[in-house]
Formats: C-alpha cells, structure tokens, sequence
C-alpha cells in the first residue's frame, strides 16, 4: 500500500553504495523511517528530496519493516540553513533531539507544526539561540518533563524575586532560596522569557530582541535543566556548544 504524507527529513545514513535511509517527521504518522533506493546517485529523482532538514510531500510503499520510499516532491529546501554552518549547526541539533525523544509511528501534528515553524524561522533568519532556546522549552512536555514556572516549585507563591532551581524542578521564590544553594540566580526578565517560551504559540513569535546576558541565563538554565532531567548525550548538542564559543571568539 502507497502512503503520502507530509515531512521533514530529520535523519540521513547511507546504505551500501547508491542506498540511504531516511528518517522523516510527517505530520500523518510521526516518526517514519524510510528505504530511499538510489538516492546516493547524483542523477536521481530521490536525492535532493532526501537531504536533512528538506520539508516536502512524500509517497511510501508501506511495510512492516522499512518502507520504500517511492517519490518525492519538495516544499523547502531550506537551503539557508544549509549554506551556513552556525545555521546548519542549530537546525541539526533541532532535528536530532526530535529524533531522540520521539517514537516511531506515533503522530503528534502539534509536534510537528512546531518543528516546521521553527525550521523556517531559521531559514528566514530569525535569532538562532533564541528559536532553539524555545524549542527545546517546548520539547519538555514530549519528555515527559513538566518544570513549574507559574509559581514557586517549594511553598507555591507566585509573587517575589524568582530564582531557578534544579535540585526543585522549577523556579523557587526569595524566602525559599535557602532550600538550594546551587540555585541559578537569574534576573527577572529571565524568568519571563523561560515561562514565555515555555507557553508561547510560536506561530506568535514577533521580534523577540533579547540582551547578551538574558541568553547567557537562558542558556545555561536551559542546559542545566537538561543535563539533569532529559537523560540525553547529543553529539548535535557539542557540536553546538563549540560552535557557538567559537563565534564569540570571533
Ligand atoms: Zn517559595
């Protein structure tokens, strides 16, 4: 049976010598792995449908295994992205951690309209940091992993200075501060954003203009939050990392 859908390649590996498997996030199915035949050679209709971060229509013969994929007709390229490397280096951390916390076959259509919106975001050239930033805030919830933001994680208050705890699982509130020594101090407009990007429809996404600094925090919370919870090693998220201290070295 023929089966079209809606994706975006999020994984690539080369098979034998012409061969490659393909992974697609469609909005039909989730996660779909499939056999893209000859689509290593330069001259075939399959290759350039089949590059990491294409979005496009894609027909599939069904199996129990791997389908084949049989055709494919693009929508974006997204070829700003991959012409340049700090852009390539966000975009593949975005489709890798999709990758890792999401099961074959089971369909999450917001999930994937999330995904979509932030690619092309990326494409247009809106701030890098912050479009990951938000994603991976929103990637929480497919985790499993629910940080409170709305009000203190300890003693429930939601007015006061807010810090961030990891030890608590959320922001803690000033007369609570002594529970965690190791707390991220961090500024109230820090705050905002994190509960921001963690509820904001991203099809809202105006012109976020956020300072050095207020990154700085978000990213370390963020990665901080991770590291502690998400139980994932990305190689994307290294890569990421030093590619982004080598820009400031710039
Ligand atoms: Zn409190």
């Amino acid at each position: 049976m023929l089966q079209k859908c809606e994706g975006i390649v999020i994984r690539t590996t080369d098979y034998g010598e012409t061969n490659k498997i393909v992974t697609l996030y469609t909005r039909e199915f989730g996660k779909v792995g499939v056999m893209a035949r000859g689509a290593k050679k330069p001259n075939s209709r399959l290759t350039a449908v089949t590059q990491l971060f294409t979005y496009g229509q894609y027909l599939f013969q069904a199996s129990t295994g791997l389908g084949g994929l049989q055709q494919g007709e693009m929508i974006s390229s997204m070829r700003a992205i991959r012409e340049d490397i700090f852009l390539t280096a966000h975009a593949s951390y975005i489709v890798d951690l999709t990758d890792k916390v999401t099961e074959d076959r089971k369909s999450n259509p917001f999930l994937f309209e999330l995904l979509l919106q932030t690619l092309n975001y990326m494409n247009e050239g809106y701030d890098l940091e912050i479009l990951t930033n938000i994603y991976e805030m929103k990637m929480l919830n497919v985790q499993g992993l629910y940080p409170i933001l709305d009000r203190c994680a300890n003693c429930g208050s939601t007015e006061g200075e807010f810090h961030f705890s990891i030890k608590e699982g959320g922001l803690i509130c000033h007369r609570c501060f002594e529970r965690d020594p190791y707390r991220f101090k961090i500024a109230p407009g820090t705050v905002k954003l994190l509960r921001l990007f963690y509820l904001l429809d991203l099809n809202r996404l105006g012109n976020i203009s956020v300072k050095p600094e207020t990154k700085a925090e978000l990213k370390k919370v963020i990665s901080a939050y991770y590291d502690e919870y998400s139980g994932l090693y990305l190689k994307t998220r290294k890569f990421l990392d030093q590619m982004d201290s080598f820009r400031d070295m710039l």
